[in-house]
């Protein structure tokens, strides 16, 4: 077997253009601060890049990535909506 393998870096068959980063016909965007951590930064050319999203600027606009491997989101608790008919039947059987 074959130890020397290299393993694929999940952009290959990326090309340095004049716009920037093209990958599959989409000019990628650097990492931003938000990313610092993130197991799926892969570098190219001395610049850091995200494989999953092509702007991650505009991925951590509205919160937090999903795609995250450095931060977990949190679940927001509210009320839980109550059904007002049963409700009701529930304070009639006393329950
Ligand atoms: S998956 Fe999200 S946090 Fe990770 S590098 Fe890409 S955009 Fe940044």
């Amino acid at each position: 077997m074959a130890e020397d393998k290299k393993k694929a870096s999940p952009l290959d068959g990326a090309v340095m253009t004049a716009e920037g980063l093209s990958f599959k016909g989409v000019i990628m965007s650097p990492v931003v601060e938000n990313c610092t951590g993130c197991e799926r930064i892969t570098e190219f050319e001395s610049a850091s890049y995200c494989p999953t999203y092509a702007k991650p600027a505009t991925k951590w606009t509205h919160g937090i990535c999903n795609f995250a491997t450095h931060v977990k989101g949190t679940v927001v608790q509210g009320k839980t909506k109550v059904n007002p008919l049963k409700a009701s039947k529930r304070a009639a059987r006393g329950r």
